[in-house]
Formats: structure tokens, sequence, C-alpha cells
């Protein structure tokens, strides 16, 4: 099989809009052929036959090249390499959005040559030619698939260039000593001295602070990124769907008064100051014997195993039931409930208890709860009148953001991927730093050097293996 990083000569195509049925659909064709490939299925008003100017909309009829018959009235526009998204002579058709022409207008430039782009395939092309590095190429996708204004800016920025900015001058540093090293060592005749650890110690904890910084944004980074899992957990009727919808402000979830109608869990994603939160209402933890609502539980389960943080919702209107307790006694058993005080939600997985139906005479044992979930936030609700659930989610974003919030210009690693490369790197100094203090030789010294220059070029691609590269752009949708 072809691999679409050494096979880059071709020219490709694809139809760039979404499918289905949209006003416009661009037709998307890019390589040294695209303009001969595209040019003798243009027919413009006028008659003319040369190649309009670069960059110029200019309006046409896109013919079958076999039969003659016209398949669409588009505006097309031939760019010329280098200012275009791929660096490449580029060409994109704007047609009527419908599959079939799309299709047809696709055909009929296939049939002149160019082939089928795959996944990502543009994009990759545009990382290749060095118009886009890896992190910026992966930030295409990220805007793609922002859910929240805060993920939105944050890719925004990282396709910007900044984030891998703030790399390339940790790298510097790292190749600045490395450079250093390597001097001494191969040119010793030269009367080089030999590099100093006193020298060498403080360059490298500049670039491992810079690394730390970016670290130590990165949970933040990933959860606007990614979001927080957050399911809704408690006995059938205490209001978990109303929650849900009060949370949304929608109303997707069907509410009913006959417990156990959320047989199925519901997800939907709210945003929590810029955070997507992704509401799993569950059909309540509870024992039964009707195999529907047995689905339901299983499911419950999965969704609290998986879930980041739990709203653990219960009837304050009436007394704890047994039913409430064995909701706790699971949740607990799952590891649930730990410190809320910090924000390292990814490893305590926090419970927010809310005591719902707060527009009603309180009954709930309150100390019980209190006794059952000593480190755990409180808040009381009211799904009908709205009470508490501006508190309910001023409580979990302490929680998730521990006060901090996103502007146009922050920067913070938002994959997993850069995370678990930046690490290495920062391990890889750490370990270096720990070489020069014992007085290791330099040559040692320099191989963690390297690793984490080596690591740090992941990230923006200088160092990516092709595996990675096939791996990261086969994410993307054809046409990107
Ligand atoms: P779930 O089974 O836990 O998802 O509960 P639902 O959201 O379906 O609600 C069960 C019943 O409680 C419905 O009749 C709701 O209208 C009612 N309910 C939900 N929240 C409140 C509330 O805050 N106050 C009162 N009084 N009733 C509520």
């Amino acid at each position: 099989m072809q691999n679409a990083i050494t096979n880059t000569t071709d020219t490709i195509a694809a139809i760039a809009t979404p499918p289905g049925v949209g006003g416009v659909g661009v037709i998307r064709v890019s390589g040294t052929e695209s303009f001969r490939t595209v040019l003798p299925l243009v027919r413009r008003p006028e008659g003319r036959a040369d190649l309009p100017p670069s960059h110029q909309l200019t309006y046409a009829h896109i013919i079958d090249p076999e039969t003659g018959e016209v398949l669409d009235d588009v505006l097309v526009v031939f760019m010329r390499a280098p200012h275009t998204y791929t660096r490449e002579d580029v060409v994109e058709v704007q047609g009527h959005g419908g599959p079939l022409v799309m299709r047809r207008i696709l055909r009929a430039v296939l049939t002149q040559g160019a082939r089928m782009a795959k996944p990502g395939e543009f994009t990759l092309r545009a990382f290749l030619n060095g118009r886009l590095d890896l992190a910026q190429a992966e930030a295409v996708m990220d805007l793609i698939g922002a859910q929240t204004e805060a993920g939105q800016r944050l890719a925004v920025q990282q396709l910007r260039g900044r984030l891998s900015e703030q790399l390339q001058e940790a790298r510097h540093s790292v190749l600045d000593v490395i450079a250093r090293i390597e001097v001494s060592i191969d040119f010793p005749e030269e009367d080089v001295p030999t590099p100093q650890p006193e020298e060498l110690c403080p360059l490298i904890s500049v670039a491992q602070c810079q690394i730390e910084v970016l670290l130590a944004g990165a949970e933040q980074g990933r959860l606007y990124r990614q979001g927080l899992r957050t399911a809704i957990i408690g006995r059938p009727n205490v209001g978990k769907s109303s929650l849900l919808n009060s949370l949304l402000r929608t109303e997707r979830a069907i509410v009913t008064s006959v417990a156990g109608t959320t047989r199925d869990t519901v997800e939907e994603i709210a945003n929590l100051r810029g955070v997507p939160l992704h509401l799993i209402d569950t059909a309540g933890i509870t024992a039964t014997t009707d195999p529907i609502e047995q689905i339901g539980v299983q499911r419950s389960r999965i969704a609290a195993e998986d879930a980041d943080v739990v709203l653990l919702v219960f009837d304050g209107s009436e007394r704890l039931t047994e039913q409430d307790r064995r909701v706790c006694d699971e949740l607990q058993a799952m590891g649930f409930g730990g410190s809320n005080s910090s924000n390292s939600y990814s490893r305590i997985r926090p419970v927010v208890v809310v005591v719902n139906k707060a527009d009603c005479p309180l009954h709930i044992e309150l100390d019980a709860l209190y006794r059952l979930w000593p480190s755990s936030a409180f808040v009381k609700t009211s799904t009908l009148t709205g009470v508490g659930i501006a508190e309910l989610e001023e409580t979990l974003s302490e929680i998730v953001l521990a006060g901090k919030t996103v502007s146009s210009e922050s920067v913070l690693v938002t994959s997993a991927r850069h995370q678990e490369a930046l690490s290495r790197a920062s391990e890889h100094l750490r370990a270096s730093l720990t070489s020069l203090e014992q007085g290791q030789p330099l040559d040692f010294v320099s191989i963690d050097l390297r690793a984490a220059y080596d690591a740090l070029g992941e990230v923006t691609g200088e160092t990516a293996s092709d595996d990675l590269l096939d791996t990261i752009f086969s994410e993307f949708c054809i046409g990107k």
C-alpha cells in the first residue's frame, strides 16, 4: 500500500464540504497538475479558455468531459503556489451543495488524472511543505471540533503558532547546550574550554522551566478540549433528568413522574465557562427486575465508572431511602468522593451532592448525608424554581477550573500527545541536570539532552516518525 507521507507528487482531489445537502459545496484539488486537471472542465460564458488570474473567483460551468453535459454552475478559483493551503497549486470549485452534483464534479476531476485525497491529506501536504508545523496541523482539527469558545480560542492560538514558538524557545536552549558540549568533545585540540556544570545547569534549568510552565497548564488545556465527563447519578425520581434540562436550559431528556422512565443514558454537552461539560443522565442506580431498566442501570454504572465528576442527586423532600444508600455505597466502592479542595479532579474524582426539590419542605437527613460525603460540596437546588442551579455551576467550575479562565491570548497544551512528549522532555532534562551534578562525562549528559531535544521536536513534527504522522492525519476528515 502506498503511504501518503512518501507519495506527495500526485494531484489529489476531494469534496471539502461535509456530506449532505448544503447551499454551497466545495471540491478541492491540490498538486502540480491541478490547473491542468480542472481547466478542461471549465466553460466560461465569454468562451475564454485561458487560465483565469490566480486567487480570483471566476464564474463558469463545469462540464462532463466525456459527454459535454453541463454538471453545474460554479465559481472556480485557481490559486498559484505557494500562497495556498498546501503550498501547492490549488483549485477550488464552489458548486451547488448537493451530494450528487458534488460527486459528479469530483468524478469528472478524477477522470482527468487526479486521485482521491486521503483523510487529512491536504493538511498533511501543508505540513510537509512547511506551511504548518505538526502542532499547528493538529490545531486545524481542534478548531473544527471545538465545542466552546474557549476551546476555539486555544485552537486558534495553536494554529497561529504560539505554542510552537514557546516550544522552539525551549528547544533552542537545549540545542545551545548540546552544541557547547559537542564542540568541546569534537575539537579537543582547538583549545575550546570544556563547559562547566555551573555554565550548563542554568541553561538547562531555564529550558526545563519553560516546559514545566506548559505542562502546568496541560490538564486545564485538555479539559477545554475534551471536556469533563459529568454523570448525574441518583435513585429514580429524585430529579436527575430535570437537573440535566436545567443545566442545558433545554428540554432534551423526557421528564415524567413515573420512577424509572429514564431507561437509557442521555448525554448532552453544556458549556461550563468554556469547558464542555458532557452531562450523562443515567437511569437511577437501583435494583430492578425489569430487563430494559436493568440495561439502563448497567449503563449508569458504566457512566459513573467513566466519569470525571459525579452529581449525586437526592430528593430533599423525602427521607433517605435504602436505594439512596445503595447508590452511595456503589459510588464509594468506585472510589468517588475524595476532597474537592483542589482541581486535581482527574485523580480524585469528586462528587457534588445535590439536594434537589428545595422548593418543598426539607425532610432528608442532612447530617447523615454529610457523614456519608464529608469531603464533598453540597448544593441545594430546585429545578422547578431554578434555585441553586447557578450555585451548582459555580461549584463545578470551582472544582474544575479553580478560578482559571482562558483569554484570547492564552497558550495551553491541550493534547495528550503533546503533554506526553513534554513530560518526556522534562524527565530527560532533569536526568541531564542530575548527571551534571554527579560529575558524569559530558558525552553521557548529552544523551539525555538529545532525547529531550527530540521529544520537543515530536510536538512540532521535526522528529515525528512517518507512523506517527499517519496516525495523526488519518484522524482528519476527508477534504481537510
Ligand atoms: P429522575 O428519575 O431522577 O430523572 O427524575 P425526573 O427528573 O424525571 O423528576 C421526577 C419528578 O420529580 C418529576 O415529576 C419532576 O417534575 C419532579 N421534580 C424534579 N425536580 C424537582 C424539583 O426541584 N422540585 C419539585 N417539587 N419537583 C421536582
